[in-house]
């Protein structure tokens, strides 16, 4: 295990992660390969009265520490078998390693967009996976938690059997949102589909998912700047990793959406005075939430958590929790 200390050569890069607005500024850095790692750094956190964090990958940074950090990326080991349809994943591993692995047997994991995440994080916050509806959350297919102490070392889960989806996006100009929006809201889902609705500056993205084919001739209300529809290995469904960047984030959790809060969410984020990309994620189907939608809000600078509690005012009164995926930069 290497340890690191501020000034050191090597520091700056292990507390830096996908987040590049923010990060630790810990006293100490504990780069832990093994289980014994974690517990040597925790007991040092202990011993000199310190906070510690755990960072993967950095992608849902949120506070970030002035203690101990616990920099758990080469502790990332994935071992997969495909007799028990099952994946163990060390701390520090990220989906696309489960997925490659995974793929070798016919099998995947409830992993979500973004292949570069680190499978821990994202299962302690549930993990809404890009057939989420149809199969539930990731944290719902653990069957074993390695921990030391609050530390997660390890993860063991169950792998579906599945090699290809059916799945897309379609893209449209920023003028057309009103109609999108609406027709994506009065999209009769079939709760094997798990679809999910992104502003990103002059263009609504739509994307959508399933083991089973779907239709979504609906959703052509509105020219379409770009559609792709087909089957293909699961593994082209999961994401492809952005480039780090700067952003803060949050979500709400909501028990209905009303069409009307919709349309005023979606016109406070275009006229704030922050760029704000909404994304939209209906629920309900194998997701056990008991929330009809989550919405999420991310803007590429930080300092806009007043921006952001303006749109979700205008849903406020369905609000019933927050995903602790989906938050970043916020404490
Ligand atoms: C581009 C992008 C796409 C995303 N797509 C999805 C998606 O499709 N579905 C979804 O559900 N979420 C998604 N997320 C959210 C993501 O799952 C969370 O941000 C998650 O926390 C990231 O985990 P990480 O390990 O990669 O990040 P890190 O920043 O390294 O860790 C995040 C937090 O997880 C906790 N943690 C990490 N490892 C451990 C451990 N070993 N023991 C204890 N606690 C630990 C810590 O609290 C840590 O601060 C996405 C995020 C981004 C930035």
């Amino acid at each position: 295990m290497q340890i690191f200390y501020p000034g050191d050569a090597g520091y700056d890069e292990e507390r830096s992660g996908f987040q590049t607005g923010l990060r630790h500024e810990p006293q100490v850095i504990f780069a832990v390969e093994t289980a014994r790692d974690v517990e040597e750094a925790l007991r040092y956190a202990g011993n000199h009265g310190h906070e510690y964090a755990v960072q993967a990958t950095g992608h849902g940074l949120t506070t970030p520490t002035t203690g101990v950090l616990i920099s758990t990326r080469r502790m990332n080991e994935v071992r997969i078998d495909p007799a028990t349809r099952t994946a163990r994943a060390e701390a520090g591993a990220v989906w696309q390693q489960v997925v490659e692995k995974a793929a070798e047997h016919g099998l995947a994991p409830l992993s979500g967009d973004a292949s570069d995440v680190g499978v821990v994080g994202y299962t302690l916050g549930g993990g809404f996976s890009v057939l989420a509806r149809e199969f539930g959350l990731a944290s719902d297919r653990v069957r074993t938690t390695e921990k030391t102490g609050d530390v997660v070392t390890a993860l063991e889960f169950e792998l579906l059997p599945v090699t290809e989806v059916h799945a897309g996006e379609m893209f449209f100009e920023a003028r057309y949102a009103e109609a999108v929006f609406e027709a994506f809201h009065g999209w009769d889902l079939p709760d094997h589909v798990t679809p999910a609705l992104t502003t990103l500056g002059d263009v609504v993205r739509v994307t959508f998912a399933s083991t089973k084919p779907f239709d979504v001739g609906h959703l052509r209300v509105a020219p379409v700047l770009k559609e792709e529809f087909g089957v293909k290995p699961f593994a082209r469904a999961a994401g492809r990793p952005l480039p780090p960047h700067t952003y803060q984030g949050d979500n709400v959790l909501l028990a209905d959406l009303p069409l009307e809060a919709l349309h005023r969410a979606r016109e406070t984020a275009g006229r704030s005075s922050t760029e704000i990309f909404l994304g939209l994620l209906p629920l309900g189907g194998a997701l056990g939430t008991g929330a009809t939608h989550l919405l999420k809000l991310i803007s590429p600078r930080l300092g806009v958590e007043e921006q952001h509690e303006e749109v979700f005012d205008q849903v406020r009164s369905s609000v019933v929790g927050r995903s602790r995926n989906f938050r970043y930069a916020v404490g």
